[in-house]
């Protein structure tokens, strides 16, 4: 037997209900920002996400799924969707006459090489979106607020946004300078990854999973403090934004995010004050380090899968059917071509139709109706048949009737 690979899982049954409900209710959310959908390809160029990402993050050094195609190519798949969107902005010259942002959301795999644990999958998807073309607090208020509206209409109330500024260029090396200093005399009580990025990006010392709650960390120096005044008054702008949207936030000083590429706000979604469903944040150098021009860009990634854990931990009743509306019994083989007739008219009105496709007796199909919880179900009978009338039957109020076969449409129609 072969067995599914370590850290995916096969998506059916009530899982994909539920994951087809969460679709709709994202895609109907981003419609009304005026966002449109983008799907990248699954494979790409590794340079991509090796220049994109960062080629210090711990997901393009330990994570990513990297190959050489047939043709010698080096082929790296999806880990994250922010370079793929990059790349098809800055390939599609959509920064040619940008009189009005760009923006765009996408549903996607993604793929990278973790231990596999609740929550975590080497195969996982995120629901994500992107702004390009907009540097005002405007735009970041609004990524802000979709990401927020989304987790509160999927029921997910307890959510808080953690929120941070790393500031401009200038603010971000002043900062760094500082963490530098400040970790030097420390570095050999971090983990060895930390002792690595010490020289890379100290900034992501600030949120290594391993050296958590460490008090070197918790009492690090805190971006904030290192903002150039022009900094300052961007975050304290977009703050106030979220406080007319209504928006539930929480300066966290120590969130800083594992990419390269963030500046200005970045921010995570917390639930219940501990998971991370989700995160995002300003990204004006990204278009430009992928060969583009400055063009600034905002965004943020929902971790889809999880999200749907914890509304399922959180008790969210997520409406999914598990009925069907009809279901069409017979036994003779003229009842069964009148009901091939029946399942296929009914099916085109929009009707949830089943029948009987495994020769079962008439006791076997009863018993089918209610495993699939059949909301009517009709009885062919050659005697009916004759005058062109067939047996429809309610199942709840047990109520029976003898209808015009004609007049059944209408009849469903008028009685659902
Ligand atoms: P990131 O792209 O790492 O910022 O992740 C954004 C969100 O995606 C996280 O907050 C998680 O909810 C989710 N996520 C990240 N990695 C995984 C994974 N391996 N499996 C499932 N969800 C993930």
């Amino acid at each position: 037997m072969i067995t599914k690979q370590k850290g995916t899982y096969d998506i059916y049954g009530d899982l994909a209900k539920k994951r087809a409900y969460v679709n709709d209710v994202l895609a109907a959310l981003c419609e009304k920002y005026n966002y449109g959908y983008i799907e990248t390809p699954v494979f790409e160029a590794s340079e991509l996400f090796h220049r994109g990402v960062g080629e210090s993050t711990d997901m393009v050094k330990k994570e990513t799924y990297d190959f050489q195609d047939r043709g010698e190519r080096s082929i790296t798949l999806r880990p994250e969707g922010t370079a793929g969107v990059v790349r098809w902005f800055v390939e599609n010259k959509l920064y040619g006459n940008m009189t009005d942002p760009v923006k765009v959301f996408y549903n996607m795999k993604m793929y990278r090489y973790e231990r596999p644990q609740s929550g975590r999958n080497r195969e996982f998807t995120q629901w994500g979106f992107e702004c390009f073309g907009s540097d005002d607090v405007m735009s970041d208020a609004e990524v802000v607020s979709l990401a927020y509206n989304a987790y509160r209409l999927l029921g997910l109330d307890d959510i808080t946004i953690k929120i941070n500024s790393l500031g401009d260029t200038e603010s971000r090396d002043n900062y760094r300078a500082a963490l530098k200093e400040y970790f030097a005399p420390h570095i050999k009580d971090l983990c060895p990854d930390c002792q690595d990025r010490f020289e890379r990006n100290p900034l992501r010392i600030l949120d290594c999973k391993f050296d958590a709650g460490n008090e070197i960390i918790t009492n690090a120096p805190k971006t904030l403090d290192y903002l150039n005044a022009e900094s300052k008054e961007r975050f304290d702008k977009l703050l106030s934004m979220l406080d007319m949207m209504d928006i539930n936030y929480e300066i966290d000083t120590n969130l800083v995010r594992g990419l390269d590429y963030y500046n200005h706000m970045v921010f995570e979604v917390v639930l219940n004050d501990s998971y991370a469903l989700g995160g995002g944040g300003r990204y004006n150098g990204l278009v430009e380090t992928l060969g583009g021009p400055s063009v600034p860009g905002v965004g943020f990634a929902m971790g889809y899968d999880r999200t749907i854990l914890a509304m399922e931990e959180n008790g969210v009743n997520i409406p999914i059917n598990d009925s069907i509306d009809v279901y069409v019994l017979y036994v003779s083989d003229t009842e069964k071509e009148t009901a091939s007739y029946l399942v296929q008219d009914l099916r085109l009105n929009g009707f949830i139709t089943e029948t009987d496709t495994m020769n079962k007796s008439l006791k076997a199909q009863f018993k089918s109706v209610d495993r699939y919880n059949s909301k009517y179900m009709i009885i062919l009978n050659d005697e009916d048949l004759k005058s062109n009338k067939i047996k429809i039957k309610d199942n709840k109020t047990k109520e029976e009737e003898l209808i015009g076969i004609n007049d059944l449409v209408d009849y469903l129609d008028m009685h659902m």
